[in-house]
């Protein structure tokens, strides 16, 4: 029996319909597959029942990745390794399909270095990801709530995003405090050029003060400059979360301008 150990987020999913419906999420058959933090292999199982062409599994924790290499012997290739410090754009020769019940506590930085990383295109199909209900929230946000900000932007800038279901505390051992749910990201075929530095430096900048008017974060950044504020038909007596994503993606693209 596997001690789960909390520093690194695991709650191992038990839950059958669960399970079959993450599975059914992506098209897994004859596909290069990529899943994050397998934990014990309740997912992997699943996965590779459907056939998958490759198998590929990140997994931090030393003990588990020993007991997964006895388990699935060669029909998946096991990185024991952080998957923070991998770049996976320079893994693999196809583009994969990735699935992972996240680690929580570094889901978000998970998903921003996918997003941040991209080079020359997407090295993935599509992911299928299970985040804590609260983030997940954050990332769907839409214009003008409160959970709209720093995360639904960043992520809606290359990503479209679909969320599949919530999922209880009971679908997991051990049980989690919290609700989770399954978000579907596909790559966007269009999106503004910008570096992610500065859409990181934008958002971070004008979402600091959430409550106050755009005033100060525009003029903090782009010194009043009015050309900019027509151009992009801002109104600075509005709050960070009335601008829409392509507002920011511009002001982004402006910024690189000014810096210049
Ligand atoms: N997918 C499994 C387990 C999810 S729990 C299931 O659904 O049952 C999260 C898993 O991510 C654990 O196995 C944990 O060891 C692993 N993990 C935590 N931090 C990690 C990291 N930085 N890199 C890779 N795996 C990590």
């Amino acid at each position: 029996m596997i001690k789960a150990k909390k520093s690194l987020g695991q709650n191992f999913l038990v839950d059958k319909n669960i399970l079959e419906k993450i599975v059914t999420t992506a098209d897994i058959f004859d596909k290069t597959i990529l899943e994050i933090g397998p934990g014990t292999g309740n997912l992997t199982s699943c996965i590779l029942e459907k056939n998958p062409k490759k198998m590929f599994v990140i997994e931090k924790d030393n003990q588990l990745s020993n007991k997964l290499k006895n388990k699935f012997q060669n029909q998946i290739n096991i990185i024991n390794d952080d998957v923070l410090k991998i770049d996976e754009t320079k893994l693999f020769k196809e583009k994969v399909t990735v699935f992972g019940n996240l680690p929580y506590n570094i889901s978000t930085e998970i998903l921003s270095k996918w997003i941040t990383n991209l080079k020359d295109g997407f090295w993935f199909e599509c992911l299928v990801l299970m985040f804590q209900k609260e983030v997940a929230d954050r990332i769907i946000a839409e214009i003008n709530t409160s959970n709209y900000g720093r995360l639904s932007i960043i992520c809606n800038w290359k990503l479209d995003i679909q969320k599949i279901c919530d999922i209880k505390p009971e679908a997991f051992s051990p049980k989690p405090k919290i609700n989770s749910s399954l978000l579907f990201f596909q790559p966007k075929k269009n999106f503004v050029k910008i570096k992610p530095s500065s859409l990181e430096k934008i958002t971070r900048v004008f979402f600091n003060q959430r409550r106050k008017m755009l005033k100060k974060p525009f003029n903090q950044l782009f010194n009043g400059d009015q050309k900019v504020l027509n151009k992009l038909k801002i109104n600075l007596n509005l709050r960070p979360q009335n601008l829409n994503f392509e507002t920011y993606y511009n002001l982004a693209s402006e910024y690189e301008n000014l810096s210049r």
